[in-house]
């Protein structure tokens, strides 16, 4: 009897726990640079700061029709498949290093988030390509990953922290750090 009890005791508190790691969820904001990111939601919604919609901490890509991925996802996405389109989408500034020293990926294309609707067409043939978006904080690729994962591309993946996160790892956590990396003169 005192066996069976402990059981019981054992199952009704495994059960608890399960319950508890199913309900309580944790949401975040992406990293973009605003007031939030660093604040957890306790459920789904957007953002108060920057109104982009909030990632379940422990599922990234819940509720969303793109994947979000960190620097060293891109190491080996890159290194798995040397077609991935390295898609940059911030300012020609930015781009060329006249008003960044952030760097840009080698081989990458760049469209600005401004023209991503005009020149969308440029992408024409590249639906089912693997297709990583770039900023420099994540902000800017997140809201292009949303519109391309929404106009007829499948596989959009989008760089959490941007360039800014990619500078600030060391080499061991980021072994492809300066291989893909561009930096202005
Ligand atoms: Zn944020
Ligand atoms: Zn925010």
């Amino acid at each position: 009897m005192k066996a069976v009890l402990i059981t019981l005791c054992l199952v009704i508190t495994i059960a608890a726990g399960a319950q508890q790691v199913t309900t309580a969820k944790t949401y975040i904001c992406p990293p973009c640079g605003c007031n939030d990111d660093h604040r957890t939601f306790d459920a789904p919604g957007t953002c108060p700061s920057c109104n982009m919609t909030l990632l379940n901490k422990d599922n990234l890509d819940e509720g969303l029709d793109y994947y979000n991925i960190y620097p060293d996802d891109v190491c080996d996405r890159v290194s798995a498949n040397p077609q991935v389109l390295l898609l940059d989408v911030r300012s020609l500034g930015e781009w060329d290093g006249s008003t960044s020293d952030l760097g840009r990926f080698k081989n990458a294309k760049h469209i600005p988030i401004a023209d991503i609707e005009s020149r969308a067409n440029e992408l024409a043939g590249k639906e089912n390509d693997e297709i990583i978006v770039y900023c420099s904080i994540s902000a800017r690729s997140a809201r292009v990953s949303k519109y391309l994962s929404e106009n007829g591309f499948n596989n959009v993946k989008n760089m959490m922290g941007g360039l800014t996160l990619w500078n600030r790892l060391t080499i061991d956590s980021l072994q492809c750090k300066n291989e893909l990396l561009i930096k202005p003169n």
